[in-house]
């Protein structure tokens, strides 16, 4: 038996595990991961990736991973008799709403990568950061003390090991043994339908010149959802099914797809599946954390909720375990992980049920009353937690950047600027430290000193100095005045704002932080409020 330490034990090397080993590298923390397969699932699953994903890749280097899909076409759907047979209509990821208006809320347009394909990528970029994968490992049991977690993990050469970590943060999918073990209830809708996902490689490359790429087969024996998946003569069938089928069967649900039967078909994988919509009642417990389908299973194909939410759970994790574990924030800040996460999860239930192809589903309570658009949904949902000032309860769950205006505890809007000679976006500033954006360089000596007084780095960023960008935009995109200044979290959100420039901007500005980093040297009793 040997016996390791780390900051951070990460269980489940899923896309979301991964991606929680990478953020924490990137703000400098050590983690030691550890995943029970010896190798990605061969099982055809997540697809598709949203822009805020991308934007949350972008902040550690890997744009390459994600190759951005063609502007304005995103992953064309199309309703039809069969590949070979009657197209009908097109349809959208989510039925229409009001006119959106046509204001760039990203960078980034979104990136379809087949799960088996990006994990190993997201695994190599782990180990050049110094993440400690051990593959073939498996927890099989854990406790919880004061100062930390002490977890049994089993190689699959029959090895035990010993680790102690400050903090467990459990990726370990749907089933979640770590969740089980916490007795963490979940709610929701347990079961929905299973599903019966089909591998397939296939010449079929012709059906692909229009640009479509998934097909919602609609004939009296069979529907089901085609999609390309991957390239390289990749598809995924997926269709309601609850009895044991032999590859002759199987065959003969592709070949009906298809719409011919002269068609060589490779079969690379099949497995069932349940759909089910349920969110944890905790997303952690003491020194353990749940992240991805382990703290919520939301339906795929819907807006691609799955493995982006989670994703996005442990970048809001990531900024937080590394402030607490330098010594900077007290522990109190980790309780805004479930006050922030938790209520995302449920809107993003509540959104897919209020869908009509949903609605049959949906059970009291669980229901949006009408759908909210997907430009709210991915870059508009709102944060109320310690770790933002002035986000009240009053205030809806989501709305567009353009509506939002800045409001705390929203992501920071994407605008575009220019630095030195080249053009980025706002969201390059953010991501690693505190930022202070500001037209009005009086609040630079306000950055400095409240940086100082609490021992966080604060980076200023002056529009008109620093960067350079049309004034009146950044104010209108960020709701503040030519004096007034946003600050943003690590994580891009925005944790407060100040509309004008206070008489003590310093003081001001040291309280407001103090009280959102859950600082250990808060702000002196005597002073401005935020
Ligand atoms: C058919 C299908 C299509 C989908 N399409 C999309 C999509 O397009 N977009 C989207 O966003 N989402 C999609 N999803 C959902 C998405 O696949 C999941 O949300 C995502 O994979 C969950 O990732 P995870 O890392 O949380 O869990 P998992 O991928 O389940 O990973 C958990 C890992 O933990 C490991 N593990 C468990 N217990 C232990 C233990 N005790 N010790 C060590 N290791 C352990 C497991 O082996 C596993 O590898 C789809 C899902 C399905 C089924």
């Amino acid at each position: 038996m040997t016996s390791t330490r780390t900051p951070v034990l990460i269980v489940g090397g899923g896309l979301v595990g991964l991606s929680a080993a990478i953020f924490l590298a990137s703000h400098g923390v050590r983690s030691l991961l550890v995943e029970r397969r010896t190798s990605s699932s061969a099982h055809p699953r997540a697809l598709g990736y949203t822009a805020r994903t991308c934007e949350l890749f972008h902040t550690v280097g890997m744009d390459a991973a994600f190759p951005q899909v063609p502007k304005g076409s995103g992953p064309r759907r199309v309703r039809a008799e069969s590949l070979a047979g009657q197209w009908f209509e097109e349809y959208p990821w989510t039925p229409a709403t009001e006119a959106a208006p046509t204001v760039e809320y990203s960078p980034f347009i979104g990136s379809a990568t087949a799960q088996d394909r990006l994990e190993p990528l997201l695994r190599a970029k782990a180990v050049e950061l110094g993440v400690e994968v051990w593959l073939g490992a498996e927890l099989t049991s854990f406790t919880q003390h004061a100062t930390g977690v002490a977890a049994v993990v089993e190689g699959s050469d029959r090895s035990t090991s010993v680790v102690s970590a400050a903090y467990l943060l459990a990726a370990d999918g749907h089933r979640s043994p770590v969740r089980e073990a916490l007795g963490i209830a979940r709610d929701g809708i347990e079961h929905l339908q299973t599903m019966r996902s089909v591998l397939f490689c296939a010449p079929l490359q012709e059906y692909l010149a229009r640009g479509v790429v998934q097909f919602l087969i609609d004939q009296p024996e069979l529907n089901a959802f085609l999609t390309s998946y991957g390239g390289e003569g990749r598809w995924a069938l997926m269709f309601h099914d609850d009895v044991e089928r032999d590859e002759q069967q199987l065959r003969a649900t592709i070949n009906l797809a298809i719409g011919r039967d002269d068609v060589a078909v490779n079969i690379l994988a099949t497995g069932r599946w349940d759909i089910s919509a349920l969110i944890a009642d905790s997303f952690a417990s003491g020194r353990v954390f749940l992240a991805g389908d382990a703290a919520h299973t939301l339906p795929p194909s819907r807006g691609g909720y799955g493995v982006n939410t989670g994703i996005a759970d442990t970048h809001n994790l990531a900024w937080k375990l590394a402030a607490v574990l330098s010594g900077a924030s007290t522990p109190a800040l980790l309780d805004t992980y479930d006050q922030e996460r938790r209520p995302v999860a449920w809107k993003r239930l509540k959104n897919i049920f209020a869908r009509p192809d949903y609605a049959a589903y949906a059970r009291d309570g669980f229901v949006d009353t009408e759908i909210t658009d997907d430009a709210a949904m991915e870059f508009g949902q709102l944060y109320r937690s310690a770790a933002v000032l002035d986000a009240d309860a009053s205030l809806p769950a989501a709305l567009r950047p353009d509506q939002w205006a800045g409001q705390p505890g929203t992501r920071a809007p994407h605008l575009w600027v220019q630095r030195d000679d080249e053009q980025i976006s706002t969201l390059d500033l953010f991501g690693h430290d505190w930022v202070l954006l500001a037209t009005d360089e009086q609040w630079r000596t306000a950055a400095t000193q409240a940086s100082t007084a609490l021992g966080i780095p604060v980076s200023f960023v002056g529009v008109g100095t620093d960067v350079l960008a049309d004034p009146e935009k950044v104010c209108a995109a960020y709701g503040f005045s030519h004096d007034g200044s946003s600050l943003i979290r690590p994580d891009g959100h925005i944790a407060w704002r100040s509309t004008r420039l206070p008489s003590d901007a310093a003081g001001t500005l040291v309280h407001a932080l103090a009280h959102v980093s859950s600082s250990r040297r808060p702000a002196a009793a005597k002073g401005p409020q935020v």
